[in-house]
């Protein structure tokens, strides 16, 4: 670990300004941060406490529910609105870690996780992600965890939100402070495909501050879950999720929104899922059609063609769960 100056923001602009400086992070809960920083993956030269500013407020409106950035996973888990009304993040969030690693992240910082993957994580193999044109040691190497959707010749790294996913089939907005003023950002234009560029993996710039997460009020009947499948049953990434929202009348589907975690280079909405649900009866048929749907697309590698038929199984679960809610 290289040495850093460490420093406090008292106010957003105190943040934006320390965080424009060159070689600079943002410290939130530290959960991906600090561990990165532990094996040299990240290697800021400075680092700007942001623990201390008003953004922990969970604010209920008539129009929907405003997250403070700097909410924590646990609280956001156990809020009573959020329990009741959006449900798929509730589970997702407390599908996620550890108590103690919910207790310390942020909403905000949620959003900006880095990758699982084990060669973006050992400084002894190539990463476009880590040094852009090292190469990818996990195109011929084991990969096992990686993406079958939105991956380039680049990379194939997966994100690896619970939060995210959720929040993206509840049509989740962020306000995105910066220099110009405040910006809302829809989830899904957010995160960025690797591309040419997988180090680029976020809309945030230096010097810019997630102020909030906004979720629309959910029209009745308010019907959302969240599902994950993993190696093991607690404390493990997702190797395929899904969280499916549902507006229904009667047994018919109206609105579907379908997002796929696990499988993906970023948290994944899937509009051919959407499209494949909508006007359609609520039953098996229809949920395994929106599942062969959207995973039409999908491009498995060497170690990864069960993730397919993974993603498939959430799907299809997450929607009956979601029928059920
Ligand atoms: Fe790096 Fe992405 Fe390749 Fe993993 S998949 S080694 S993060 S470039």
């Amino acid at each position: 670990m290289i040495p850093f100056q460490y420093s406090k923001a008292t106010t957003a602009n105190d943040a934006m300004q320390q965080g424009a400086a060159p070689h600079t992070s943002l410290l939130a809960g530290g959960t991906t941060l600090i561990d990165l920083m532990k094996l040299d993956v990240m290697t800021p030269t400075r680092l700007v406490d942001i623990n201390s500013l008003p953004l922990s407020k969970i604010e209920i409106r008539p129009d929907g529910v405003r997250i403070g950035a700097m909410v924590r996973n646990s609280d956001l888990a156990h809020n009573e609105t959020i329990k009741k009304n959006y449900a798929a993040l509730s589970q997702a969030l407390l599908s996620g870690a550890s108590p103690q690693l919910r207790n310390m992240a942020t909403t905000g910082g949620n959003l900006m996780q880095r990758t699982r993957c084990y060669y973006f994580r050992d400084t002894n193999y190539a990463c476009n992600k880590r040094n852009l044109g090292s190469g990818c040691a996990a195109m011929e190497g084991f990969n096992r965890i990686h993406a079958v959707l939105g991956g380039s010749d680049k990379c194939i790294a997966v994100h690896p939100s619970d939060m995210a996913v959720a929040m993206l089939a509840l049509d989740a907005t962020v306000q995105i402070q910066g220099s110009g003023g405040t910006r809302n950002v829809p989830l899904n234009d957010f995160h960025l495909l690797p591309g040419e560029t997988p180090q680029l993996e976020t809309v945030v710039k230096p010097g810019e501050l997630i102020l909030s997460v906004t979720l629309p009020q959910m029209g009745p009947p308010k019907k959302s879950a969240y599902v994950k499948l993993r190696d093991r049953a607690s404390f493990e990434f997702a190797l395929a999720s899904c969280a499916a929202a549902l507006g229904m009348d009667g047994n018919t589907i109206k609105v579907a929104r379908v997002a796929l975690g696990g499988v993906a280079t970023k948290p994944w909405l899937s509009s051919e899922a959407e499209a494949s649900l909508t006007g359609k009866p609520a039953n098996d048929a229809t949920f395994k059609a929106a599942a062969e749907a959207a995973l039409q697309q999908a491009k498995p590698s060497k170690h990864n063609a069960y993730k397919i038929t993974l993603a498939k199984m959430a799907i299809v679960r997450a929607l009956r769960e979601a029928v059920k809610a």
